[in-house]
């Protein structure tokens, strides 16, 4: 915002300069001596506005010069024929020459000088203003700033091998490199390549790293460029920068075109505030153009990177633009370890360093974590003389780097993660055996930002929208299975379960009040964004009486209950599969389908007698 501000004051306050120093200028002009003719004199003197004169001779003739002061103040020069004519003409007139040397006349003090140092004024200023423009946008060369400042890395050296962990990611890719090193084979046979792939995850997890090696396995151009560098720019640069942009990625195809920041330019439009928004808006209409005018297969791919993709215009994911999305997300602790033995490759490591025990306390930390962590370590012992790092510098670089990164991802205790463990495998049991539940994708405990301290996902892009009764009395079955997990394996219960609670009650109160699923029968109870209760009675904020407030409040509490109940009993019918899930869960932080199913077939068949009960 603030930067944005800046850009839009910065011409004005350099118009006001130039006014001004012309103004100034204006005001000098009447002080300076210029010349008179013999009838201006003339008219002066008639009108006695003479104050003095000085009248000088030119050696050796009868010419010279005179300088008169007006009762202005105003100094005037006059080349005269007849020193002698002109001495008597002003004294028939009363007044008193003065004989002497007329000040010289520098006519380069005069007239040239207050221009030129008004000149290098404006210059200066214009010159520090132009600087601190394209500094803001990250370059150092002054005129060229409508030009995109992508930077172009031809032969980028980073290949699959630099990027540690992000497997399943990097087979999402593989594909695209393929493309790359060879586009006919994909058009012969008609499959269409996606344009656009949006890399979604926190920041410093490789996503930048990942496109790079993209390029650099392919061997082709990677121009890259951030979003951030378009938003504090004069209007109409952002849109015309993307179009340097693309001209430059068409004229050397194929290639890749790297934005990283994509959320700073592709921000839901209308919603932004202030004088930066129309900019962004022309700067993400000129991209969407781009996007949209090159033909499919044409050789360019574009990689966005961002953190933030529930701020993104849905027209950016639109097929033919950004249509596929791949999240990376922080590496668990096997990826943390490749991570680290990525980045001690240059760095002598003593005998007592191990790199798995460092991954096994680091759960939440980035690859940009992990590096920065090994890279301060490396200081310390130069700081030494050392030419080795020992685990005792690892330990102090965590305490710096961990504190920098507990603000942004939490450094969780064994105790934590244990009940996150179960908590997890609560949910997950319960995915896995309700039969229309999806199957469960993945199931985490790697921290996803300070709040969550662990997700279990469906198949992503699963639909929100349950249809039958057993489907919505599922869906809070799942949602309670964490808690019930933790009630069963600790003897305490967490705050941890609060969204989750709230999912269940919101679902078995939609059950009852707007579905007609309970005792109440099928009656409307719900009035929120309803308009078959407009024009009642205002002050009546709920369309029904007290008496069925509460019944509805019972309703409610009793699908909860027997959905918790029949949770319980499916919970504790599986009890072997929670520790097994859950000691996996620790062992590697993030357990796959695959792996979650693999511990029900070796348990045997699974249970369906429960599931028909539902
Ligand atoms: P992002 O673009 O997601 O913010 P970057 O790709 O810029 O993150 O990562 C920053 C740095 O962190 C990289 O230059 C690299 O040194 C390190 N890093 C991050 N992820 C990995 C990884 N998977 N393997 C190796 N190094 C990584
Ligand atoms: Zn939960």
């Amino acid at each position: 915002m603030n930067k944005e501000r800046r850009a839009g004051v910065g011409p004005i306050f350099f118009l006001i300069v130039i006014l001004l120093l012309i103004a100034l200028w204006i005001g000098t002009m009447d002080f300076r001596s210029y010349s008179f003719t013999r009838g201006d004199l003339e008219t002066a003197v008639e009108k006695g506005e003479i104050e003095s004169v000085i009248i000088e001779q030119t050696k050796e003739s009868d010419g010279g010069k005179i300088q008169v002061v007006t009762t202005t103040g105003a100094t005037r020069t006059l080349n005269v024929t007849d020193v002698k004519a002109m001495e008597s003409y002003l004294r028939a007139n009363g007044l008193d020459p003065v004989v002497g040397e007329v000040p010289q006349d520098n006519w380069f003090l005069t007239y040239m000088l207050p221009p030129l140092i008004i000149l290098c004024i404006c210059a200066f200023f214009f010159v520090m203003f132009m600087n601190a423009q394209s500094e803001a946008a990250g370059g150092s060369k002054m005129m060229n700033f409508g030009k995109s400042r992508a930077r172009m890395a031809k032969d980028t050296k980073t290949t699959l091998k630099d990027v540690a962990g992000l497997k399943e990611e990097k087979d999402d890719l593989e594909e695209i490199i393929k493309f790359l090193k060879d586009p006919t084979a994909f058009t012969k046979v008609g499959a269409r390549i996606p344009k656009g792939v949006l890399l979604e995850g926190p920041p410093g997890t490789g996503k930048t790293l990942l496109a790079k090696a993209i390029a650099g396995e392919a061997g082709v151009p990677f121009y890259s460029i951030s979003g951030s560098d378009f938003v504090e720019m004069f209007v109409g640069v952002g849109a015309s920068r993307v179009r340097d942009l693309f001209e430059e990625a068409k004229a050397s195809k194929p290639c890749i075109v790297f934005i990283d920041e994509i959320d700073a330019v592709a921000r839901r439009r209308g919603t932004g505030m202030g004088g930066g928004h129309d900019e962004r808006e022309q700067t993400l209409n000129q991209l969407l153009v781009e996007m949209d005018g090159f033909g499919e297969n044409s050789g360019i791919i574009v990689l966005a990177a961002t953190n933030r993709v529930d701020i993104l215009d849905p027209a950016i994911l639109r097929p033919g633009r950004f249509d596929r999305k791949i999240m990376v997300g922080r590496p668990d602790v096997g990826g943390r370890e490749e991570i680290l033995n990525v980045h001690a490759k240059n760095k002598p490591l003593g005998d007592d360093v191990d790199l798995k025990k460092i991954a096994q306390t680091t759960a939440g930390f980035t690859g940009a974590d992990l590096e920065n962590l090994l890279n301060e370590a490396a200081i310390l012992a130069a700081k030494e003389d050392r030419a080795f790092i020992k685990d005792e510098d690892i330990t102090k670089a965590f305490l710096k780097v961990g504190i920098g990164t507990e603000k942004k991802s939490k450094i969780v205790s064994d105790k934590e993660k244990k009940i996150t463990a179960y908590h997890e495998s609560g949910h997950a049991i319960l995915f896995h055996v309700l039969p229309d539940m999806d199957p469960v994708y993945t199931i985490s405990i790697i921290p996803t930002g300070v709040s969550a301290a662990g997700y279990t996902m469906p198949l992503p892009e699963k639909d929100d929208m349950f249809h039958t009764k057993g489907q919505m009395k599922q869906h809070i079955m799942v949602s309670l299975g964490g808690r019930i997990a933790e009630e069963l394996i600790f003897d305490d219960i967490t705050t941890g379960a609060s969204s989750d609670i709230q999912k269940a009650t919101r679902v078995a109160r939609e059950m009852v009040t707007r579905y007609g699923m309970s005792n109440l029968g099928v009656i409307n109870y719900d009035s929120d964004g309803d308009e078959v209760f407009i024009g009642r009675d205002l002050a009546q904020t709920r369309p029904y009486s007290e008496r069925i407030a509460g019944e509805i409040d019972m309703e409610v509490k009793s699908i909860i209950d027997e959905c918790y109940a029949k949770a319980k009993e499916i919970i504790t019918e599986h009890m072997d599969i929670l520790h097994a899930s859950s000691e996996l869960l620790l062992e590697k932080e993030r357990v796959t389908r695959e792996e979650f199913e693999a511990l029900f077939e070796n348990r045997g068949k699974k249970d369906d007698i429960i599931v028909e009960s539902i």
